[in-house]
């Protein structure tokens, strides 16, 4: 599965990294940054928490 990050709502919050880090790393500058190939074989279960979990709604998956 993909995901794709929206910098203008994504304020840092870390609920991503947390829930598959393997695939969410908030940088340096407070954003945070998607790992394609880590996405594309991550448990679509930690992805879906992650994306449903983000309270700033800046994670969305794409076909
Ligand atoms: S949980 Fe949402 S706002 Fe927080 S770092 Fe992840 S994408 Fe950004």
């Amino acid at each position: 599965m993909r995901v794709v990050v929206d910098t203008d709502r994504c304020v840092g919050h870390g609920l991503c990294e947390a829930a598959a880090p393997e695939v969410f790393e908030v940088g340096d500058g407070g954003f945070v940054t998607v790992d394609d190939a880590a996405a594309a074989t991550a448990a679509e279960t930690a992805l879906r928490t992650a994306v449903n979990g983000c309270p700033s709604a800046a994670l969305r998956f794409a076909d």
